[in-house]
């Protein structure tokens, strides 16, 4: 096949692929599995992971390696993540969640939690889940500052006091803190509405 054909090859491959993801986004896909193909490999994640972002840019998947792979092969493709909806992601017999975008399709699984000293928490930690060690959310960090001063007994005692949507918090700066590992909702906001660009431009992103 010549490079001409192989071109021509690639675009309905690209075409094909792009309008099988719009269809199923604009039927309500929300999850996306990674490794369908494997029962040992599939993994679960949420649509806008960035994990699986890459993989939605079907004509970027088209590396000069490739392209020379469906040169050798014509029925080579690049893997395509299988894109459904939450009640067809809840009917998976087994399969594994992502720990960057943690789908909780059951609702059952532990949030990903990030353990840091009090003293490493920045302003830069705004909109971050504080968290008990078990998970359980503190509200949302609002602002994070470090108070030196003397304590009830005249002592030097430095402070890390963090604000969060819910209550004010002090912790001694060697004490270890928890976030929840994960995106704030601002960055899922930012990625879902890349997702909607790319495959439903027709529609206005939903809140
Ligand atoms: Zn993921």
């Amino acid at each position: 096949m010549g490079p001409l054909e192989l071109d021509a090859l690639i675009d309905r491959v690209v075409a094909e692929e792009t309008a099988a993801l719009r269809e199923s986004f604009l039927g309500g896909a929300e999850f996306a599995v990674t490794g369908m193909e494997s029962p040992r490999q599939r993994l679960l994640h949420r649509l806008e992971c960035t994990v699986v972002e890459p993989h939605l840019d079907r004509r970027a998947q088209w590396t000069d390696a490739r392209r020379a792979r469906l040169g050798a092969d014509l029925r080579y493709r690049p893997a395509l993540p299988t894109l459904m909806t939450r009640e067809a992601a809840r009917r998976l017999p087994s399969v594994r969640s992502c720990k960057v975008c943690w789908p909780n399709i059951h609702g059952r699984d532990p949030v990903p939690l990030r353990t840091l000293r009090a003293s490493g928490l920045r302003d830069t930690h705004a909109g971050r889940i504080l968290s008990t060690e078990a998970g359980e959310s503190l509200g949302a960090i609002a602002r994070v500052s470090a108070r030196t001063g003397p304590d009830l007994f005249g002592r030097p005692a430095d402070a890390i006091e963090v604000v969060t949507s819910s209550r004010v918090f002090a912790y001694a700066p060697t004490e270890h803190v928890y976030l929840w590992n994960l995106p704030t909702d601002a960055a899922v906001i930012e990625r879902k509405t890349r997702l909607f660009q790319r495959l439903g431009s027709d529609l206005a992103p939903a809140g």
